[in-house]
C-alpha cells in the first residue's frame, strides 16, 4: 500500500533552525503524529506567507507533503500564537521551559495528545498571569504542575506516597527524596552510595501531592507558598527531570537569568 502524499497535522512549534538560504526546519509536537520535523521552504524571506508561522510556541495547522528526507510544509495557518506568553521575557522563558521539556521527553513519532493538551493549557495559564500578581502567590506553580504531569505522562512519575525501598507509608517529617531511586524514601532505608538523597519537607511533599492530584492546571488553587518551599519543590522536580533527561535544561537557565535580570 502506498502512503498518501500529503497529510495534515496540528502542532506546537518547539524550536526552529535555519536551513539553506531562506528555509527553516521546524520541530513541532503534533496531536496526530507526535514529534515532527518539517521543512518550511522560503519561510525566512520577509515576503514569505509562512513568515512567523514557525516561531517557537506557535500552534499551527499544517498540510504537509512527504519528502525524501524531510517532509515539506505545503500550507500553514496559525491557530494560536500565544501573544500573552510572548509579551514579556519571564513568560517567554516559562513558555520555552515547556517547549524544551516536551522536546526532551517525546520520542519521535510517538503521539500522545494529552502531552499537547498539557502544553497548551500550561501556555494559557502562563499567559493569564499578570506580572503584578507575582508578589502574593507562586507564579511558577503552573510550570511545576506541568513538570510533574509531564513526568506522569512519560511514565516517570516519582513515588510520593510510600517509601520506594520498603513500601511503607510515609510518616510526617520522616521522609527524604531520591530522584535516582524513583521518589520518596522513609527515614530508615539505606540506599546505595551513588544515589543522591535529599531532605524532603512535609510542606513540599504536600505541594507535590497537590500537583499530582489536581485535574488540570486551571484548577490549581492560589497557594501562598513560602519561597523556601517553592525552591524545594522546584529543586526536586528539576532534579527528577534532569535525572531522566540526563542533560541540563537550557530553558531553565534562561528562566533563572530572566529572574535575576
Ligand atoms: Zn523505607
Amino acid at each position: 500500500m502506498t502512503q498518501p502524499r500529503t497529510y495534515r497535522a496540528v502542532g506546537l512549534t518547539l524550536r526552529k533552525s535555519p536551513a539553506g538560504e531562506a528555509d527553516l526546519i521546524a520541530s513541532l509536537y503534533s496531536r496526530e503524529h507526535g514529534k515532527l520535523d518539517v521543512l518550511a521552504r522560503g519561510a525566512r524571506r520577509l515576503t514569505s506567507k509562512l513568515m512567523g508561522h514557525f516561531e517557537p510556541l506557535t500552534l499551527v495547522r499544517l498540510s504537509i507533503a512527504r519528502g525524501r528526507t524531510l517532509d515539506i510544509v505545503a500550507e500553514a495557518e496559525v491557530v494560536n500564537a500565544f501573544p500573552d506568553v510572548k509579551a514579556d521575557y519571564a513568560s517567554v522563558a516559562r513558555g520555552l521551559h515547556v517547549a524544551e521539556l516536551i522536546d526532551g521527553f517525546s520520542a519521535s513519532s510517538a503521539s500522545n495528545p494529552q502531552v499537547l493538551d498539557l502544553a497548551l493549557q500550561t501556555l494559557d495559564a502562563i499567559g493569564k498571569q499578570s506580572p503584578a500578581a507575582t508578589d502574593d502567590h507562586s507564579p511558577d506553580l503552573p510550570l511545576r504542575y506541568f513538570d510533574l504531569q509531564l513526568l506522569q505522562l512519560s511514565g516517570f512519575l516519582p513515588e510520593l506516597y510510600q517509601c520506594v525501598e520498603c513500601g511503607d507509608g510515609l510518616e510526617p517529617e520522616r521522609h527524604r527524596f531520591a530522584a535516582g531511586a524513583g521518589g520518596a524514601l522513609c527515614a530508615d532505608c539505606i540506599t546505595p552510595p551513588e544515589i543522591v538523597v535529599r531532605p524532603l519537607s512535609l510542606p513540599a511533599l504536600k505541594v507535590l501531592r497537590l500537583l499530582h492530584r489536581t485535574e488540570s492546571v486551571d484548577r490549581l488553587p492560589q497557594l501562598n507558598m513560602p519561597a523556601t518551599v517553592q525552591r524545594e519543590v522546584h529543586g526536586i522536580l528539576s532534579e527528577t527531570l534532569q535525572y531522566w533527561l540526563d542533560r541540563q535544561l537550557r530553558a531553565q537557565s534562561f528562566l533563572d537569568a530572566a529572574k535575576l535580570a
